[in-house]
């Protein structure tokens, strides 16, 4: 299937979810995954209409900035070893996966401008998942505050549910999203505006956009496995 072809299905999907849950079509983004895919492919999303791309590999990033030049914003999304930050943190537009201190004092030292990053939460509590637990949230935010991490913008909050059918397991997940980020949001932290919310990948997507989502993460349903 063609990159517009899906992108057809997707938006019309995400219009319904708009529908149901009384949102604006233009409160939600698009990133679209290319990690299985080649950078032909990831072109072919870029002339679709995507304007964002998230990689979760820092070699797949660099390689696919090389192809697809102007235009797209670029999402690390893939969880991200404290020494590899050098190499990343300037080729970024947003960092999905903060979630530790250690991490965010290596962005603070090498980055050169702000960078935009998401505060990546382990909502569902699954061992195999990265990060912050939810009640570590806010003291995360106070501590990035007081010990004045200035290079670090937390625009919002990420998350990764778990890959189960059950509908309810997956809302409540994305609601223990939601109020954390509004509790983030109603500290009016300067460098924690924390408007955003990054949840939903391709078997998701509907539901997350119900529940609050900003971003939506799509690899498979997009752009396909391989290519
Ligand atoms: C791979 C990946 C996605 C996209 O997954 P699909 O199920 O293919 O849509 C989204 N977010 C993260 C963090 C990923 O690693």
């Amino acid at each position: 299937m063609k990159v517009v072809e899906n992108l057809s299905v997707i938006e019309r999907k995400i219009q319904e979810a708009c529908e149901r849950s009384n949102r604006n079509r233009e409160d939600i983004h698009i990133i679209a995954v290319t990690k299985y895919v080649s950078p032909e492919r990831t072109i072919e999303a870029a002339e679709a209409g995507i304007n964002h791309i998230g990689e979760n590999r820092i070699e797949g990033l660099i390689n696919k900035q090389q192809y697809v030049k102007e235009g797209p914003k670029w999402h690390f999304i893939g969880s991200l070893q404290t020494r590899k930050v050098k190499d990343v943190v300037d080729h970024v537009d947003y960092i999905h996966s903060l979630d530790r201190v250690s991490l965010a004092k290596e962005i603070q030292k090498r980055a050169k401008e702000q960078v935009p990053c998401f505060v990546q939460v382990n909502a569902s509590g699954e061992e195999s998942k990265h990060g912050l637990a939810p009640e570590e949230v806010i003291p995360f935010i106070h501590q990035l505050q007081e010990e004045g991490f200035d290079k670090i913008l937390v625009v919002g909050l990420m998350t990764m549910a778990p890959f189960v059918e059950d509908e309810t397991i997956l809302r409540s997940c994305f609601q223990t999203m939601k109020s954390l980020q509004q509790e983030v949001m109603n500290l009016h932290i300067e460098n924690a505006p924390c408007k955003e919310l990054s949840m939903g990948m391709s078997n998701d997507f509907e539901i997350a956009i119900e529940e609050g989502s900003t971003y939506i993460r799509i690899g498979t349903a997009l752009v396909g496995e391989d290519s």
